[in-house]
């Protein structure tokens, strides 16, 4: 049975690569009908706050990557945590203290004043004022240790170059190195799948595995994420938190779609990422590091934005709404069409926001380069005039018959055709750029399109009256 698990340390938050990590876990379980599991790893009790956890695993439900299994705690349901768990860590600790496989270091400052086990009467367990005491780990000197990476091949290493390590702090704390495998050999993890920074960890990591007589997981590290400079993906290549490229109005299939190619040779650059796991096969991801590219980002989610079914596009953008506390107050029908006239013309749901705002808005203000061109212009009254007296008389307020009364009043010869376009595009939506126009009219309705230009003509009056 395939086991993964994405582990994070609630300390921040969730970046892409942490993302890119939880999404290769899920789907190596989804490919494998395995399970995809949480783990919280907040045992650095100083900078874990309960808030980036939830904050992360919001935005793993966002993105769409659900867990298999957790904890029932009082009826609340949640992911494994660390911090929960100590007592079973304790248990371990004892084994190996026991088989004489760790001992206790006690300091005062910097300098070491008792090594080995029991621990003399004469030191406390309990913090105290003027020695703290760990409890490390005894490397074997002269021994070649190694593990299988299923994307980098064996890794062997020599224990010379490794020195005994900590593993319950001095607060009783054990260390992520300790914990880790203790965690993935009790939650039966059958694959280690983690970013490429954690190679120098894994060394340790099998020590323990050894000395406790466990079985060692498969691991995988995957290839480090960079920027155009090549080096380490950081807040100096642009944002990397998925809560700004959720602010900024990406899709959640987008994101997920780009971030399958950072390390996934997927033979394509556009896919659902829901029904692509039928093909993920790990020894298809590369061990070299991994561009982030900014701009691909965006033309994915463009493509995402333009083709993906109009229901999900529809609740991506609510959902966005939601997460930005915009309120749009208008029916979802209404919603759906002004979305399908707008998305040929955006790359994102923010984008789309802006672009669209006005046909959630009847008290828009007027672009200056309109009123400018066109509202203040001789000609433009009695073009709004003829508009509104020709559209009141449609009574089959469809496209086809909008084009041809707005064709009929450019062909009057009060101004120029692009004068007329103009002047009715900025009178109904405030400015001079919007989606095709006899579609936006269509879409706006009758009654609402006669009452933007009613309201245009009256400001158009006021200003008239103020220049006189
Ligand atoms: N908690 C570690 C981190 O956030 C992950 C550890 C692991 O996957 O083994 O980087």
């Amino acid at each position: 049975m395939v086991r993964v698990r994405f582990a994070p340390s609630p300390t921040g938050n969730l970046h892409v690569g942490g993302l890119r990590t939880a999404l290769f876990n899920w789907y190596f379980a989804k490919k494998h009908d395995g399970k995809f599991i949480i783990r919280i790893e907040d045992t650095d009790l100083e900078r874990s706050k309960r808030e980036y956890e939830n904050a992360i695993l919001e935005e793993l439900k966002w993105a769409g990557l659900d867990y298999d299994e957790g904890v029932d705690k009082n009826g609340e349901y949640g992911p494994y945590r660390q911090s929960e768990r100590l007592d079973i860590y304790q248990k371990y600790i004892e084994q190996l203290l026991n088989d004489g496989k760790a001992y206790y270091c006690v300091y005062e400052g910097e300098e070491i004043v008792f090594e080995g086990n029991p621990l003399p009467n004469k030191y406390k367990l309990e913090r105290n004022a003027d020695s703290s005491i760990v409890i490390k780990f005894k490397v074997k000197k002269d021994e070649v240790i190694s593990f299988n990476d299923l994307i980098r091949g064996l890794i062997e290493f020599n224990t010379n170059y490794i020195e005994d390590f900590v593993i319950l702090r001095s607060n009783r704390i054990p260390v992520y190195n300790f914990c880790v495998v203790i965690d993935d050999y009790l939650m039966k993890i059958s694959h280690v799948i983690r970013g490429e920074d954690h190679i120098p960890n894994t060394p340790k990591q099998v020590l323990l595995y050894n000395a406790l007589s466990f079985n060692l997981p498969e691991f995988a590290h995957l290839p480090l994420i960079v920027g155009e400079d090549r080096t380490p993906l950081s807040k100096r290549h642009g944002e990397v938190s998925i809560s700004y490229f959720r602010k900024e109005g990406y899709l959640p299939k987008a994101l997920l779609n780009y971030l399958s190619l950072l390390g996934w040779n997927a033979n394509e650059q556009i896919f659902d990422f829901k029904e692509k796991f039928k093909e993920f096969d790990i020894k298809n991801v590369s061990k070299n590091p991994t561009v982030f590219d900014y701009n691909k980002l965006l033309w994915t989610n463009e493509v995402h934005l333009r083709n993906n079914h109009i229901d999900e596009v529809y609740q991506n953008f609510v959902d966005w709404c939601n997460y930005c506390k915009i309120d749009i107050n208008s029916d979802d029908v209404y919603i759906r069409k002004v979305i399908e006239i707008s998305r040929p013309k955006v790359r994102t749901l923010k984008e789309l926001y802006e672009f669209s705002l006005n046909f959630f808005k009847n008290d828009f203000e007027y672009e200056e380069e309109f009123v400018n061109k066109y509202m203040s212009k001789p000609w433009f009254e009695e073009v709004i005039k003829i508009s509104i007296n020709k559209l009141e008389k449609l009574d089959v307020f469809e496209i086809k018959n909008i084009e041809y009364v707005l064709k009929e009043i450019a062909s009057l010869n009060i101004t120029s055709k692009k004068n007329v376009f103009q002047s009715i595009r900025g009178a109904v939506l405030g400015k001079l750029v919007t989606p095709g126009l006899y579609e936006s009219i269509e879409v706006l309705g009758k009654e609402e399109t006669i009452k933007r230009l009613k309201r245009t003509l009256n400001f158009s009056n006021n200003i008239t009256k103020l220049n006189k």
